[in-house]
């Protein structure tokens, strides 16, 4: 575990999946007084070779440190502690068939990622991937827990839930269905007991890409009782973006434009996050 030094207790940890989920999906709310600081973001899948607006080395080595600096800059700039917990992205695991199950092989026959090699997974994942939206998320939910990172992260994000007891704890709802973001969503949802209140976040920017409907389906897929608390963040929607900004080898102008839409669409000329929560 790469540590950086926590020197007081934490009101408030962010669950990132990735470095940049929390300045996507929730930069503006940690600029806003809703949660207890101090935080502390965890960054689960540091360990990566995905920077595609990078434009040198893109071996593991380098790429996982260009995003350890972008994540401090981030953390430096929020005011917040980073933990990164330097797990293998699911993008790394393709390439080893060890890592290829049962997990990522299942989104492979539901949602087409990672790509199907074979004429089998093809003609596999041609009948599989039209199933029921919340069937499939449910299956890939389930799969994740023999997914041989799950106990480990389960097991980091307890460690760090006993160590600050009345903490608040953030996770990702698993819009999109990344792999990595769902062993995070499940990781959280079962240590939730653990924490003082747990907050879900829309995954961006994947969530533009459901319906405002779209997603109520989905929360309440994950946990019914989930309730929908849209936070204003009109006046730190530059702020937000500037922050996100730090993430340059992650992030496109594209990417930008979606998360503003989604915040724009959840107000009425009001700029919105929404949390999912009870
Ligand atoms: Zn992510």
């Amino acid at each position: 575990m790469n540590t950086y030094e926590l020197r007081k207790s934490v009101g408030t940890i962010l669950v990132s999946p990735h470095p940049d989920d929390v300045a996507f999906s929730v930069g503006g709310t940690i600029l806003t007084t809703l949660l207890p600081r101090p935080f502390l973001i965890v960054s689960l899948f540091t360990r990566s070779a995905y920077a595609p607006y990078h434009a040198g080395n893109h071996d593991p080595d380098t790429v996982s440190l260009i995003r350890e600096k972008e994540d401090m800059a981030f953390a430096q700039s929020t005011g917040s502690h980073l933990v990164r917990l330097n797990f293998r992205d699911s993008a790394l695991n393709v390439g080893t068939r060890e890592g290829k199950f049962p997990l990522l092989f299942l989104s492979t026959l539901l949602y087409k990622w990672p790509r199907p090699e074979s004429p089998f997974e093809r003609n596999l994942t041609r009948i599989s991937s039209k199933g029921p939206p919340m069937l499939k998320h449910r299956l890939i939910l389930e799969a994740a827990r023999f997914d041989r990172r799950y106990r480990l992260l389960e097991a980091a994000i307890s460690k760090l839930l006993h160590k600050h007891q009345d903490a608040v704890l953030i996770s990702p709802l698993g819009l999109g269905c990344h792999p990595d973001h769902l062993l995070a969503s499940r990781a959280c949802k079962r240590l939730g007991h653990l924490a003082d209140k747990v907050y879900y976040y829309e995954d961006l920017p994947y969530a533009r890409r459901y319906s405002i409907e779209g997603i109520a389906k989905h929360a309440r897929g994950l946990d019914r009782k989930l309730r929908p608390l849209r936070v204003d963040i009109s006046g730190l929607v530059e702020s937000k973006t500037r922050n996100l900004l730090l993430y340059r080898s992650q992030v496109s102008s594209d990417h930008v434009m979606e998360t503003k839409e989604h915040t724009a669409r959840l107000g009425n000329g009001a700029w919105f996050e929404e949390l999912w929560t009870y």
